[in-house]
């Protein structure tokens, strides 16, 4: 599903990424560790087209993406989840879910909410007036109703309470399960004792 191919990445004179090769399968969960400022965000920004300067080939799905601009790329089913939450916290939960949309939106509104029953009790609540692990879950469900196939989430699990952690790595096997190819930036060893695989990017180098 998402193959790369000796990513080099510069935030102006400085390397950030290094030789980064590596591939995800469709209903595959990929855990990226690393200490803080390894590169884990780089390289997920590398790959949704929001990234800096860059050298080396991302395929998904057979295409290569390597220029297409991020939009093109969130069209082809790349969903993203960035660090720290960003709801529109004036919207309520369930505007939060339709601006996202694409397609049927009471299918997929039905679907997200399957997923995060949680969200089914506050669906007029105000995002601002959610706990930081809700806001997770409110956030995950928003790009999730663009029904991608490759999910790519930076440190979802960071600051969040353990009983919201386990709902949130339940949704995400329940993705996982239905072929949805998951690469997810995380510390969290909840998460990593359940992926398929596990690689640690060490000062911009992938070990795998
Ligand atoms: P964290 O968990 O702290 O976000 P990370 O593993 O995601 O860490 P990155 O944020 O990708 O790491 O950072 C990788 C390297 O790139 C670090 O050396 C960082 O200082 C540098 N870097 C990140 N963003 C920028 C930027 N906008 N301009 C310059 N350097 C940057």
């Amino acid at each position: 599903m998402l193959a790369l191919d000796k990513l080099n990445v510069w935030y102006g004179a400085a390397q950030a990424l290094f030789d980064v090769s590596l591939q995800v399968a469709g209903g595959e969960l990929l855990v990226l560790q690393g200490l803080n400022g390894a590169g884990k965000s780089t390289l997920l920004q590398t790959i949704i087209g929001l990234g800096p300067r860059s050298t080396g080939t991302i395929r998904f799905e057979g295409q290569l993406i390597t220029q297409w601009p991020a939009q093109r790329r969130a069209q082809a089913g790349l969903g993203y989840v960035a660090e720290g939450r960003r709801l529109f916290t004036g919207l309520s939960v369930q505007e939060n879910l339709r601006v996202a949309a694409r397609g049927d939106i009471a299918a997929s509104e039905a679907w997200v909410l399957d997923l995060f029953p949680v969200l089914k009790t506050m669906l007029q609540r105000s995002a601002a007036q959610m706990s930081g692990g809700e806001q997770q879950m409110l956030a995950i469900a928003r790009t999730l109703m663009t029904q991608p196939r490759l999910l790519l989430l930076d440190e979802p699990c960071e600051g969040i309470a353990p009983v919201l952690v386990e709902n949130i790595v339940q949704a995400l096997l329940t993705l996982k399960a239905g072929g949805t190819a998951l690469l997810v930036a995380e510390q969290n060893s909840v998460l990593a004792n359940r992926a398929d695989r596990v690689s640690t990017l060490v000062a911009g180098q992938l070990r795998v």
